[in-house]
């Protein structure tokens, strides 16, 4: 089989260096310098929210076939690289999803790259409504770490309801005390029933992935007073109800589950 040759179409210019100390769900703002000679490639643009874009991982290694994701959990199983984001494999592209917050010149200001410093662009493509899949199945790979799988649920949770609001939070504590239960929220045997506000209700729907049908998974009834949400597995229900009025989003982080919820296992 003959080779390839390509040819990079710009540079990453990030604040990171090294792999080891990049956030794992991609960093806040990072800026593509797009080479002169690529300039009318970046017409209307604009006019489109996210891009996929495919870079070269320069640094990874080439030769393996399967691997543990290390950096999420050292006890998880191996997995062959074609199942896997790691950035080994036998041609390193790796591809981010990320959100174009402005163009200056030849400036992409993007947001949720993941790649250091100096790595070579090799293509950006636009993310299409019809790439959604709401639902896909996955293995569960989280890192065990609490702090870690808020801050990738937080990043999920903002995907999908698109704004940060203070029930964006709630809804995000609530899924956290249900994945400890529960492990993987987008499970099909897992059922969701929520009372409480559109935000939340969204939210909840957006974490667990679950769908009003096929399978039914969610049930959703509007409520302005009350904050509730009920997660049923194998026989097992977990109920986890909002026990006081809060004024802020800064009170809720700042109290114990146990203060905030209302929470029973049946
Ligand atoms: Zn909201």
């Amino acid at each position: 089989m003959k080779s390839i040759n390509l040819k990079p179409v710009g540079m990453v210019k990030a604040e990171y260096n090294d792999r080891m100390t990049v956030p794992l769900w991609g960093q806040d703002i990072t800026v593509i310098e797009i080479f002169p000679e690529y300039e009318r490639a970046l017409l209307r643009m604009e006019e489109h929210s996210h891009f996929w874009v495919l870079c070269w991982f320069d640094q990874a290694r080439r030769d393996i076939l399967s691997t543990r994701p290390e950096r999420i959990d050292p006890n998880l199983p191996e997995y062959g690289v074609f199942g896997l984001r790691t950035p080994a494999r036998p041609n390193p592209i790796a591809l981010s999803l990320v959100k174009l917050v402005k163009i200056e010149g030849c400036n992409l200001y993007v947001q949720g790259l993941d790649a250091i410093n100096e790595t070579p662009v090799l293509d950006i493509k636009p993310y299409y409504e019809q790439d959604i899949i709401f639902s896909p199945q996955a293995p569960y790979i989280r890192p065990p770490e609490l702090d870690k799988r808020r801050e990738l649920m937080l990043k999920e949770a903002i995907n999908h309801h698109q704004e940060d609001c203070a029930d964006l939070h709630l809804a995000l504590r609530m899924a956290l005390i249900a994945e400890e239960h529960f492990g993987k929220l987008n499970s099909q045997d897992l059922y969701l029933e929520v009372r409480g506000s559109l935000c939340l209700g969204d939210v909840l729907q957006g974490l667990s992935r679950a769908r009003l049908s096929n399978p039914a998974r969610f049930n959703f009834t509007f409520s302005a007073d009350t904050a509730k949400s009920v997660w049923q597995k194998n026989g097992m229900t977990l109920s986890i109800e909002l026990a006081r009025k809060l004024d802020n989003a800064t009170q809720l982080d700042q109290m114990a589950d146990q203060e905030l919820f209302s929470i029973r296992k049946e």
